[in-house]
């Protein structure tokens, strides 16, 4: 097969929490938490599931291309991207609403369409989001913000170069990079006071990779700490952000009586990670079309990253203001995409 034919390409980004993030459980309890936060079930450190991901991407791209494209009609009948495209797709039982299911919309073919009334099967969708995982996460120290990682984080940026990543020489330690204020001994992180270390071997590439890669400003980078996996899940548990807020009773606009409620999220400059895994458009049909909205896995990812062309927005800039996640209207859920144009990843399919 030649790179045209490949089955499948993957991107990776990185985003910053510009508010805490709250992608909730719904309504299970956790210690004194009312309202917790997703957990991978494995390392019991807090992620936002990709199927959430994928949920508001879907209704920002249809947004997007409402605003673009107003007033779209099919067969002479309004079918406008937005709300029509976003969402579930389930039309209504006279037919009106729900997914087009068409081989040129952006939306149905990247992110797939529910069965239509009436019509033929759904289609699955080009773009597939992994869960989005915690690649560094920010705690209070004497000498200001640290952003923590540990070797299982930075383990998913790079199958190839970081598969190897070796774990911390020391369990009960903070290694930083080298530079004018490591000199500085022991770090505390949060409650926690740890003596620091800069000689673990592979910090430099670590740093290089995402920096380079994934985009994460310098002043993250320059405070920047190594703790080891089980350090790493400790400290972001006992950190994450615990708010308590007041029930709104929607019909009367007061706070209802006695409904205090507590909540946990993600706190603001937590770097999240996740991968983008792009369909070549070409090895499907859809409704036995050949699909037109997009051509390549690259187009696949433009659909929401924008053609870089810097005055359109892109779903990725909705993302930034409108956010991801619950309590958006307590000012919760902006998430600032650092490396807007993704390259590719050494993952591809052939
Ligand atoms: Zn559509």
């Amino acid at each position: 097969m030649t790179m045209h034919n490949k089955s499948f390409d993957t991107f990776q980004f990185a985003g910053m929490a510009l508010d805490p993030i709250h992608v909730g459980t719904g309504g299970a309890r956790l210690g004194r938490v009312d309202n917790t936060i997703v957990r991978d079930p494995v390392t019991k450190i807090p992620k936002i599931p990709g199927s959430s991901l994928a949920g508001v991407m879907r209704a920002y791209t249809a947004m997007k291309l409402e605003a673009e494209q107003p007033g779209r009609k099919i067969n002479g009948k309004d079918k406008p991207y937005y709300p029509d495209c976003a969402g579930l797709g389930q039309p209504a039982r006279d037919g009106a609403g729900g997914h087009c299911g068409q081989a040129n919309c952006p939306v149905c073919t990247v992110f797939g369409f529910a069965k239509g009334v009436g019509s033929s099967g759904g289609f699955a969708g080009l773009a597939a989001f992994s869960d989005m995982q915690v690649l560094l996460f920010p705690v209070a120290s004497q000498l200001g913000p640290q952003w923590i990682t540990c070797p299982m984080a930075l383990r998913q940026t790079d199958p190839d170069e970081l598969s190897n990543l070796d774990d911390l020489p020391d369990q009960h330690v903070v290694y930083r990079k080298a530079d004018k204020t490591a000199n500085q001994l022991s770090l505390n992180l949060g409650w926690l006071f740890l003596p620091a270390k800069t000689d673990w071997q592979q910090m430099g590439d670590v740093v290089q990779k995402i920096a380079n890669t994934l985009g994460v400003p310098g002043y993250i980078i320059s405070r920047l700490s190594v703790v080891s996996d089980k350090l790493f899940t400790y400290i972001v548990n006992s950190n994450l952000e615990v708010r308590t807020s007041v029930a709104i009773d929607p019909a009367t606009g007061a706070a209802e009586e006695g409904a205090l409620f507590t909540y946990e999220a993600l706190p603001r400059g937590t770097v999240l990670f996740w991968e983008l895994t792009c369909r070549n458009p070409k090895h499907f049909k859809v409704d036995g079309r050949e699909i037109t909205a997009v051509r390549t896995p690259d187009e696949v990812k433009k659909v929401l990253t924008g053609n870089g062309s810097g005055s359109n927005h892109s779903p990725h800039d909705y993302l930034e203001h409108l956010g991801i996640g619950g309590m958006a209207s307590r000012g919760m859920g902006r998430l600032r995409v650092l490396n807007a144009d993704s390259d590719k990843s050494g993952k591809e399919g052939s």
